[in-house]
């Protein structure tokens, strides 16, 4: 079977929260398939260096910053793309954040940040390239970072966990809308990556060994094990798969 159907060469992916981890990976894996990348998140100095980072690997990447949970932002980035040009072709929403706290003692601003960043930003994002795909008519691929939590959840991470299960409802109704006109949406769920994201649990002699008791592959993911999958789901190998999520978690979710 030819690699063609993996090639992405020729296809324009912005992957939001990419100047570092997940997203970075994610970065370089579609971009080594052949993709030029758009580097996202909220900060110009982070994205220009996630940029040139890129273009030291050989890959073609432009920036552009902006907080996709602000709606105002989001519409004048791609309002500003419109204007370059620019024609997305795969979006990558994995911009997140976590906030670990009980329930009992957590604020609502905190509980709406974590929904907007994690949940309503995939929203926001993904309306303003799927209105621009379905104009273009040549389709497009929209891939959602879920979780672990998606599926399942763990005290202490309430919005984080009702965020990330919307992010599997809300592949499903991207794809209740948008698969007639050649768009797919899914999502990837991640298992216990170790990013700038978990860091604190890596180091935490306690957490790191719960992560590697529960899970059958006995460790932690790295970054770069996420990039199978996002090949997969932006590339045509995955033309007929709508509104999957595929959990990348060395079977954690697999076991009790
Ligand atoms: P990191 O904290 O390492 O990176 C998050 C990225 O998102 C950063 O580039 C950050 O940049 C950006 N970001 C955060 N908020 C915004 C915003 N409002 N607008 C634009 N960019 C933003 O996280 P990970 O790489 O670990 O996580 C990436 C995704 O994967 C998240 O959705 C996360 O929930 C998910 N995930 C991670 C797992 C893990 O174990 N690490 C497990 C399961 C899911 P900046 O702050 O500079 O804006």
């Amino acid at each position: 079977m030819s690699l063609s159907l993996f090639d992405l060469t020729g296809r324009t992916a912005l992957i939001t929260g990419s100047a570092r981890g997940i997203g970075m990976s994610l970065a370089e894996g579609l971009g080594a398939a052949g993709a030029r990348i758009i580097v996202n998140s909220r900060g110009d100095d982070a994205v220009q260096a996630g940029v040139e980072h890129l273009r030291g690997a050989g890959i073609d990447a432009i920036g552009a910053a902006f907080d996709v949970a602000d709606e105002a932002a989001v519409r004048a980035a791609f309002e500003r793309f419109d204007a370059d040009g620019i024609k997305i072709d795969i979006l990558v929403n994995n911009a997140g954040i976590q906030h670990r706290q009980p329930m009992l003692e957590l604020a609502l601003a905190d509980w709406q940040r974590v929904l907007d960043t994690n949940l309503t930003a995939a929203f926001l994002v993904g309306r303003e390239a799927a209105r621009r795909m379905l104009q273009r008519g040549r389709g497009g691929k929209i891939i959602n970072i879920g979780s672990l939590m998606s599926e399942a959840a763990r005290a202490t991470t309430a919005p984080y966990t009702v965020a990330k299960g919307g992010i599997k409802m809300l592949s499903k109704a991207m794809a209740a809308e948008w698969a007639a006109h050649g768009i797919q949406a899914n999502a990837i769920g991640p298992g216990y990556i170790h990013t700038d994201m978990n860091e604190k649990l890596v180091a935490d002699p306690a957490f790191d060994a719960w992560v590697k008791a529960s899970n059958p592959a006995r460790r932690w993911g790295q970054p770069q094990e996420l990039v199978g999958a996002a090949i997969f789901l932006a590339s045509a190998a995955s033309d007929y798969i709508n509104g999957q999520i595929i959990y990348v978690d060395g079977g954690m979710l697999s076991v009790l």
